[in-house]
């Protein structure tokens, strides 16, 4: 079926599961990992989510699974995926689920914040591959549920995340109770020296991927910026939202928990399905959020960053940052929810005259500037000016003298209090 590919050599059960998917061709981390995890070899692939990167890793090992068959071992499992966040868990065992519909082989996904009730009852019934977050992972062991004896696949899965969120003991601990003899796969979407240590620690002669970083991601979505006064962007989000039909699936970001629940409760007075995701919100409460936004049953999704990694929901038309993230990295990882494999969306962003700093520091990390939007009725001349987008995308006034032409407005500015008289407003809407 996937004759002359990398998909060619799964199994044929494992081909017709992906051909159900809806997967043609093997996309670039596929191809040109998978061959290396044929082979048994331990790897570092360096790429992102939203590459296929899952697909990439669980292919190959459910492979492996399914060709040399061993007898099952309750409370041992086979292959180990550690993954950061119960949502990319999950996801990750959505996959599993997906890709071993045709074949018998049991799996469980553990993660804290919910009863273990049900993920005991998956173990017990000879989970094969365990897919799990560190935290209730050790909880499990502890409690002589499971042992790692057995583990032949370990998968360390968005590695600097697990590092920024303090995992790294529990990696360490895991680690140790993984038998010698094994293969380790490592993924990171970013590869500072502290991933790097822990990846030495952890694979042998690897094989290594990388995927072209971030920004070619980016390139395919169509960015903007929109000026706005801090009091008034709600507003502007409704005005957006209502007048964008067509815009099915939205995810808008907020810097903090409580105004996640502040936007989330003005969309609902305003008569949108909404719903907020935040670490403040039980499992349970996350998940509906997250199967209602899939479902298409929850228009709006209102998150902050940490579930901003790891949400795959293929085709969200748009992304709405209500404020720039402090770390530009995020700025990437936000906006990459909406082109997911091959589509492409829209990210807009909401900026004040004093987020200018972070407006600057995004666009040196994604190497462009970022065009403003000023059609809109909530458009800040004042805000434009101050992060001196004013003159951007506008016809050159004509008392700019040519000399100056390229110059931003503060530099113009200083120019203008030389001559000591007010100009006329270059940076009007309406120009
Ligand atoms: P991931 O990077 O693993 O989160 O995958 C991102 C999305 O791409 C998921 O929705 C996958 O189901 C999808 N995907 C992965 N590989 C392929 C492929 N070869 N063809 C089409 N879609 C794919």
């Amino acid at each position: 079926m996937f004759e002359g590919t990398v998909f060619g050599k799964l199994d044929q059960k494992l081909q017709h599961a992906i051909a159900d998917a809806g997967y043609k061709t093997p996309t670039p981390i596929q191809a040109e990992a998978m061959p290396y995890l044929f082979e048994g070899r331990d790897f570092i692939g360096c790429a992102q989510t939203g590459t296929g990167k899952t697909a990439a890793f669980m292919l190959p090992i459910l492979n492996h699974l399914v060709k040399v068959r061993r007898p099952r071992h309750i409370g041992h499992p086979r292959a180990l995926v550690l993954s950061p966040t119960r949502e990319l868990a999950a996801q990750t065992a959505e996959n599993v689920k997906k890709f071993s519909k045709y074949v018998q082989l049991p799996f469980a996904c553990v993660f804290g914040g919910v009863s273990q009730f049900g993920q005991v009852k998956d173990i017990k019934k000879g989970a094969e591959t365990v897919v799990a977050c560190p935290g209730r992972l050790i909880d499990l062991m502890t409690q002589g549920i499971l042992y790692l004896d057995q583990v032949e696949c370990f998968v360390l899965d968005e590695a600097d995340r697990m590092l920024d969120m303090g995992f790294l003991p529990d990696i360490r601990r895991i680690i140790s109770k993984l038998p010698k003899a094994r293969q380790s796969l490592f993924f990171s979407a970013t590869m500072p020296p502290a991933v790097r240590n822990l990846a030495g620690e952890l694979v042998h002669d690897p094989a290594q991927v990388t995927i072209a970083p971030e920004t070619p991601t980016v390139e395919k979505i169509n960015q903007k910026v929109m000026m706005v006064e801090k009091a008034q962007k709600d507003a502007l989000l409704i005005h957006l939202l209502k007048n964008h039909p067509e815009w099915n699936k939205v995810i808008v970001f907020t810097k903090m928990r409580h105004g996640a629940d502040r936007v989330n409760k003005k969309l609902m007075r305003a008569g949108m399905t909404c719903a907020a995701i935040h670490s403040d919100k039980t499992q349970n409460q996350r998940t509906r959020a997250l199967v209602g936004f899939k479902r298409g049953d929850v228009r709006v999704l209102v998150a902050t960053d940490i579930a901003s990694r790891g949400i795959d929901v293929p085709e969200v038309s748009c992304v709405v940052n209500m404020e720039l993230p402090l770390e530009t990295e995020s700025y990437v990882h936000r906006i990459g929810r909406t082109a997911r494999a091959g589509e492409s969306g829209a990210a807009i962003s909401f900026v004040t005259g004093e987020e200018r700093g972070q407006l600057k520091a995004v666009e040196r990390f994604i190497k462009k500037s970022i065009p403003v939007d000023r059609d809109h009725p909530f458009h800040s001349d004042f805000a434009d000016r101050k992060a001196g987008k004013s003159s951007e995308g506008l016809p050159t006034a004509p008392w700019v003298h040519p000399a100056n032409r390229n110059k931003t407005n503060r530099k113009r500015q200083g120019h203008k209090s030389f001559l000591g008289r007010r100009q006329p407003d270059f940076g009007q809407k309406d120009l």
